[in-house]
C-alpha cells in the first residue's frame, strides 16, 4: 500500500468558512495550539451543497486558506477538503482540493455482485473467529456469517470509493491528495467489527485512505451537543481506535490513518471520551467542524450592536418564517423544538447580551436556546441572499467577529479534543500548564 506522499499529520481539525471570511481566524486558533506546544494542522473543509447553497467556487475556499497561511506566517501543513464528494460532483475541485472526502453512504446497502462478496470472503478468512485487537481486552468475535453479511452490506460503497479515488488519482497523480471515505451520513450507526471489515475491503481495493468517518451511535446534530449514551460512544470510539491500530498492522493501509469525527464541532460531552481514546492509544484524530463558525459571524454581528444586531435580527426572522424549508435538508442532523423558538417580533427588542446569550453555545447559561442555534444553524441560506449587505457587516465588525471565531475553535474544541482541558477560560495566546 501507497505509504509516502501527501500526508496528514496526528491532529487536525476541520474549519467551515461558509463565506470566506474567517479563515485568518480559524488559523490563529490553530495558531494558539501550537504556542501552547501542540501540532494541530487547519483543514478548510466546504462542501458541493455548501458551495451551492452560497454560490461560491471551490477555489475560493483555496485562496483564503492560502492568504491566511501568508498572513499568520504559518509554517505547518494545512490542506483544502472537497468536502462530501462524489464521482458526481468532484471534478470542480480537482484544481484547488488536496484532501477529498469520498461519501459513499449511498452505496451502503447496494447489492454488489456476488462473485465479489465470494472472492472477498475467500481471500479474508484469517478475519473469521477471534480477534484480539491491540490494548483491548476483550476480541471481536466475527464468523463467516457476520463477514459474508458485512461485505454484502458494504462492498460495493468501498468499490465506489475506490472509483472516485482513481477519478481524483488520474488527474492530480497518486500520494498528491489525502483521502478520507465517509459513511456518516447514513441511518445506522456501524459497529466497530464492521469497520475493521470495512478497512480490509479498503485496503483490498488499494485506496490509500488516511482518514474515515464512521457513523457513531447517539445523535450528532448541528452545532449543538452530542445526544445519546455518552459512556457507549466511548467504547465503540475506543474500538474503532484499537480496529484502526489492527487495520494498520494487519491490513497495510497508511501508517497515519486515524478517525474523523464529522458534525464534530459542539459536542462537549463526548470531547472527554475523544481525548482519552487517542491519548490511550497514541492515535490521531481529524475533527470536523463547519457551521460552528458562520454561528460565530452571526454571533459577532450581535454582539457589535447596531446595524450588526439588527441584521442578526433580521436574519433570525428570515429563518423563522422559512424554517422548513431551510430545515429539510438537514432533518436527519437537526432536532429543533419549533415552540422553544422566540417569537422574532420578541427577538425584534432584544439587547446584544440577550440574543448572544441564547445562541452562544455556553451550556451553563440558562438563556442558551438549543433550538434557535440549530435553527440558525441551517439558516445560513438566507445570509447568503443577503449578499454583500451581509459581507460588508463582517468587514465592517471583523474584530469582534474574529474574537469569537478563534475563541470557540480554541476554547471550546481544541483544547478539550487536543489538549485534554475542559472549562478552562484561557484568554491568552500563552496558555500556562
Ligand atoms: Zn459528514
Amino acid at each position: 500500500m501507497i505509504d509516502k506522499g501527501l500526508r496528514i499529520p496526528k491532529y487536525s481539525l476541520g474549519t467551515g468558512d461558509r463565506f470566506a471570511h474567517q479563515a485568518n481566524a480559524q488559523l490563529q486558533a490553530c495558531v494558539n495550539a501550537l504556542e501552547a506546544g501542540i501540532e494541530v494542522i487547519p483543514v478548510w473543509n466546504k462542501s458541493n451543497r455548501e458551495h451551492t447553497i452560497i454560490g461560491s467556487e471551490p477555489a475560493s475556499t483555496r485562496a483564503a486558506a492560502d492568504a491566511a497561511v501568508s498572513r499568520l506566517g504559518w509554517r505547518l501543513p494545512y490542506f483544502v477538503d472537497a468536502d462530501h464528494i462524489s464521482e458526481k460532483t468532484v471534478d470542480r475541485f480537482l484544481a484547488t482540493s488536496d484532501f477529498y472526502t469520498i461519501d459513499v453512504a449511498d452505496f451502503i446497502g447496494k447489492s454488489p455482485a456476488q462473485s465479489d462478496v465470494d472472492m472477498f470472503v475467500r481471500s479474508h478468512s484469517s478475519l473469521v473467529g477471534e480477534i484480539f485487537l491491540p490494548g483491548i481486552d476483550e476480541a471481536f468475535c466475527i464468523s463467516e456469517e457476520n463477514l459474508r453479511g458485512t461485505t454484502t452490506k458494504f462492498l460495493a460503497a468501498v468499490k465506489e470509493a475506490g472509483v472516485v479515488y482513481r477519478k481524483i488519482r488520474s488527474v492530480k497523480g497518486a500520494g498528491n491528495f489525502v483521502i478520507e471515505i465517509s459513511i456518516d451520513e447514513t441511518d445506522c450507526a456501524q459497529t466497530p467489527a464492521e469497520l475493521l471489515i470495512i478497512l480490509a475491503a479498503v485496503a483490498a481495493e488499494k485506496i490509500p485512505i488516511q482518514t474515515i468517518a464512521p457513523k457513531f451511535s447517539g445523535r450528532f446534530n448541528k452545532g449543538v451537543d452530542y445526544a445519546g449514551n455518552v459512556a457507549q460512544f466511548e467504547r465503540e470510539l475506543t474500538l474503532d481506535v484499537a480496529a484502526i491500530a489492527y487495520a494498520i498492522e494487519h491490513f497495510g493501509v497508511p501508517g497515519n490513518l486515524k478517525l474523523s469525527v464529522h458534525s464534530g464541532s459542539d459536542k462537549f460531552s463526548v470531547f472527554p471520551a475523544i481525548h482519552r481514546a487517542i491519548t490511550r492509544f497514541g492515535a490521531g484524530v481529524h475533527l470536523k467542524t463547519a457551521g460552528t463558525t458562520w454561528l460565530e459571524e452571526i454571533i459577532g454581528l450581535a454582539e457589535a450592536g447596531g446595524d450588526g444586531l439588527a441584521l442578526a435580527k433580521e436574519i433570525y426572522a428570515e429563518a423563522v418564517a422559512h424554517r422548513e424549508e431551510l430545515c429539510a435538508p438537514y432533518s436527519t442532523v437537526i432536532d429543533i423544538d419549533a415552540t422553544k423558538l422566540p417569537c422574532p417580533d420578541a427577538v425584534q427588542r432584544w439587547s446584544s447580551e440577550e440574543f448572544t446569550s441564547a445562541l452562544r453555545h455556553d451550556p451553563d447559561v440558562a438563556a442558551y436556546n438549543p433550538s434557535l442555534r440549530q435553527l440558525l444553524h441551517v439558516g445560513f441560506k438566507v445570509a447568503a441572499k443577503m449578499g454583500g449587505r451581509y459581507l460588508n457587516l463582517l468587514d465592517a465588525h471583523q474584530a469582534v467577529i474574529e474574537r469569537n471565531v478563534t475563541e470557540n475553535l480554541w476554547q471550546r474544541h481544541i483544547l478539550p479534543v487536543f489538549l485534554g482541558l475542559i472549562g478552562r477560560q484561557v484568554t491568552t495566546l500563552h496558555p500556562i500548564f
